[in-house]
């Protein structure tokens, strides 16, 4: 089958994440014909762990891994930097509680997979396992999310903390949020810095091009791979590019992308970080994550602010928009810390996520020999590190026994068509948007 993409990615360079870094020379674009064993499309978390796990299987193959931009400028150098252990909202029933191990099971693997990486090759991007809260500012997050999540916790028996009040004041320097659940196993990274050190420690069979987008794929007894450049021929290939899959005709019509954005704060100083309380960083996650404001204070004493998400079927917004959220970003900040109004917004970005209708990933085989690692709901440096390696496994044939805790997350349903899927999409943000506002 051919596939022509027409949607390419266009990121800008204000991932803030990366800026806060030294520049960085990427990898030369591909130029001339190439034959190989393996190709990857997409160079974040689920094709850098594809690629990597490929070479591991099949240490006497040549695997080559593309991305259109440059690695950590994707969405997966854009996040808020949470590698969750836990799902978001976890089930009461029995089935449900089952499913969130098997959830669980993933995405600690992901995370146990990500820590060897980063201690084994000294990745520096502040890799900080101090957990998460999960925190609400009034009382319908709290009713609706925190005290089941916390009863749902003690089914599975994972250990929590709550933290309210005065207390929570003092873990978090702000008297903002009303109560909040702390989980233990969450990791918080730079993730520009951590996706960038991956790419930089694959192994030696694999070879990665930057600025390389494919621009047609035919999959069949090989797989042809077109780029503006040069061509790739290969014997299988894994799409690990997110929301783009759908313009290479994979799960079309099951998965929507949405724009979210996020910010930095300058630096605190001395006597800012004093005034907060000296406290240690942390993270934070709102009751609704849709509606809701993710924080960091991060170890370079940063604030980072993540608020609103957008529909984007064809990667595009408003071009007032960032300057808007930028704004709305920087009034947050304030909210939560009025002694700190001097304190501006350095970096602001938007990147772009995908969504499925059931929340399943899009995984597994998706032509002859072409298979996918995309769609990850919102929780990519779990869920993109874990299916890009098991996208790996399933290719080369060597069992593993999370494939099967992956399938049981299912595939993404269909969606409505065309102006119907624009119109629940939008009603739906909007609507979530009016039953959370007491909740920001
Ligand atoms: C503001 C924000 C905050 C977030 N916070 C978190 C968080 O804290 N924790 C979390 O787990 N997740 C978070 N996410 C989601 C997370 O970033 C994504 O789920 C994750 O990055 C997806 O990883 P991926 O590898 O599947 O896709 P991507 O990182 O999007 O990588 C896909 C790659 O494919 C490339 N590509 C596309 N088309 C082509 C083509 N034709 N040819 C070549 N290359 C192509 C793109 O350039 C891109 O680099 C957040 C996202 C945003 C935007």
């Amino acid at each position: 089958m051919r596939r022509t993409p027409r949607l390419f990615p266009n990121e800008d360079a204000t991932n803030g994440w990366s800026r806060i870094l030294p520049p960085r020379a990427p990898s030369p674009a591909l130029k001339g014909d190439i034959k190989a064993d393996w190709l990857v499309i997409g160079a974040g978390f689920a094709g850098l762990s594809a690629a990597r796990r490929l070479a591991e299987n099949r240490p006497g193959e040549r695997i080559v891994l593309v991305d259109a931009h440059e690695v950590g400028e994707g969405a997966s150098g854009r996040n808020s930097g949470f590698a969750i252990d836990l799902p978001h909202n976890v089930g009461g029933e029995f089935g449900e509680l089952s499913g969130s191990q098997r959830y669980m099971r993933l995405s600690r693997a992901a995370i146990a997979s990500l820590e060897e990486i980063v201690t084994k090759r000294g990745i520096a991007c502040n890799w900080r396992r101090v957990g998460k809260y999960h925190a609400c500012s009034a009382l319908l997050g709290r009713r609706k999310v925190l005290d089941p999540f916390a009863k749902e916790l003690d089914a599975l028996g994972e250990p929590y903390r709550w933290v309210e009040g005065a207390a929570l004041a003092r873990e978090l320097g702000t008297a903002y949020f009303h109560s909040a659940l702390h989980t233990p196993g969450c990791v918080l990274v730079n993730p520009a810095a951590l996706v960038r050190g991956l790419a930089a420690s694959m192994p030696p069979n694999v070879t990665l091009h930057e600025r390389t987008r494919i621009t047609a794929l035919e999959d069949g007894a090989t797989v042809k791979a077109t780029t503006p450049d040069g061509n790739i021929t290969a014997k299988g290939a894994i799409l690990a590019v997110n929301g783009w899959a759908r313009s290479f005709g994979v799960f079309k019509g099951r998965i929507v992308t949405l724009a979210g954005y996020g910010s930095l704060s300058r630096p605190l100083t001395e006597d800012e970080h004093q005034s907060i309380g000296a406290v240690q960083d942390w993270g934070l996650t709102p009751a609704n994550a849709f509606t809701g404001v993710t924080m960091r204070y991060t170890p370079d004493r940063r604030i980072l602010v993540r608020h609103h998400f957008a529909y984007a079927p064809q990667f595009t917004r408003p071009a007032d928009e960032p300057a808007r959220v930028r704004a709305g970003h920087e009034r947050i900040l304030h909210e939560r810390f009025p002694t700190l109004k001097s304190v501006n917004i350095e970096h602001s970005w938007r990147g772009f996520l995908c969504f499925s209708r059931n929340s399943a990933p899009g995984f597994g085989r998706v032509g002859s020999n072409l298979f996918a690692a995309v769609c990850q709901n919102g929780v990519g440096v779990t869920k993109g590190t874990i299916g890009g390696l098991l996208a790996a496994d399933l290719a080369t044939g060597c069992d593993n026994p999370l494939i099967a805790d992956m399938e049981s997350l299912g595939t993404p349903n269909a969606l409505p068509p065309g102006p119907f899927l624009d119109l629940s999409v939008r009603a739906r943000l909007a609507l979530e948007n009016i039953r959370w506002r007491a909740e920001r």
